[in-house]
């Protein structure tokens, strides 16, 4: 039989670093931490290492479609598909950051959104039968984060495309650059990057329906890393446990989903949890 596979983007710190640690203790293959930057990357393995762990390495910008495309050629050659693939990797700039909105839309939708469906678009072809992807969102991630009706009615519409789908977001970007945004689609880029990337989530699940191969988005909690300036309350092991739990445990049934730190299926156009 063939050498699982699982890989995590942005493995080099936080909560991707612990998902990392947790499937090099529970899954049964091997594990793929990759980073943007080789030496983060290699530094984050062999802390890893001294725990008696010994995930895998390899470079993967996800902004950066070359290099998912030399990741995917890699994995593809080496093992032949892919089982597990969590899209961790994520910006949020902080709230007193001097950029201006247009800056912080442009960027941080190229990372949370368009740089996830690019490494959807050229590893999905890899998955495996019965391959699992979690996309960590986040509880910004809920449609109720979106002030204008009409809005939250196109972004739930289940015959939205995932062209469609790219279209809002880059309405969104257009809208920041002319400061108009705010009044529809609120005032954090991140929000409006998280609301796509669950409503994503959901459309590729829909394209995949035919195949045994679950898509869900996950809110990890509000967890004590570099993203949040250590306010979080949770460990990265504790925000590692829900993607844990879709990557490896969920029942079969739990896809399409928008899953909570404590594993509760959240309904996603429903009042805020
Ligand atoms: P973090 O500590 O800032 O780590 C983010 C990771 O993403 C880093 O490894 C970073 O790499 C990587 N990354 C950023 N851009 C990348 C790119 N273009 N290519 C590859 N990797 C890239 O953040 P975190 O708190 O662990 O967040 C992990 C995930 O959980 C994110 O999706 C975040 O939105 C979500 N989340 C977090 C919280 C929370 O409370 N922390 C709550 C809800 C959701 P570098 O080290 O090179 O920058």
């Amino acid at each position: 039989m063939a050498t699982k596979v699982a890989v995590v983007t942005g493995g080099n710190k936080g909560i991707g670093f612990a998902i990392v640690r947790g499937l090099c203790k529970r899954f049964d293959g091997v594990v793929y931490l990759t980073s943007r930057d080789i030496n983060r990357g290699t530094n984050a393995v062999a802390e890893l290492n001294k725990e008696g762990l010994n995930p895998k390495y390899h470079q993967l910008d996800t902004t950066d479609p070359r290099s998912i495309e030399v990741f995917r050629d890699y994995i593809k050659g080496n093992y032949g598909g892919l089982d597990v693939l969590v899209n961790n990797a994520a910006i949020a700039f902080k709230n007193n950051a001097p950029e201006p909105v247009a800056v912080q839309a442009e960027q941080t939708l190229a990372v949370n959104y368009f740089a996830v469906l690019s490494t959807c678009e050229l590893l999905f072809p890899i998955l495996r039968n019965g391959a699992r992807v979690v996309n960590v969102s986040s509880s910004c991630g809920h449609l109720s984060n979106i002030p204008s009706a009409d809005l939250r009615n196109r972004l739930k519409d289940p015959s939205l495309t995932i062209n469609e789908l790219s279209d809002l977001m880059r309405q969104y970007i257009e809208a920041a650059k002319q400061n108009t945004h705010a009044s529809k689609w609120g005032n954090s880029s991140y929000v409006v990057s998280k609301v796509g990337l669950t409503a994503l989530s959901m459309i590729q699940q829909r394209m995949l329906n035919d195949k045994d191969i679950k898509v869900n988005a996950v809110h990890p909690g509000y967890v004590d890393t570099d993203m949040t300036s250590h306010k979080g309350i949770l460990t990265i092991d504790q925000g590692a446990d829900a993607p844990l739990f879709l990557a490896l445990d969920a029942p079969d049934s739990v896809k399409g989903q928008y899953v909570w730190s404590d594993r509760r299926i959240v309904n996603w156009d429903g009042p805020h949890p």
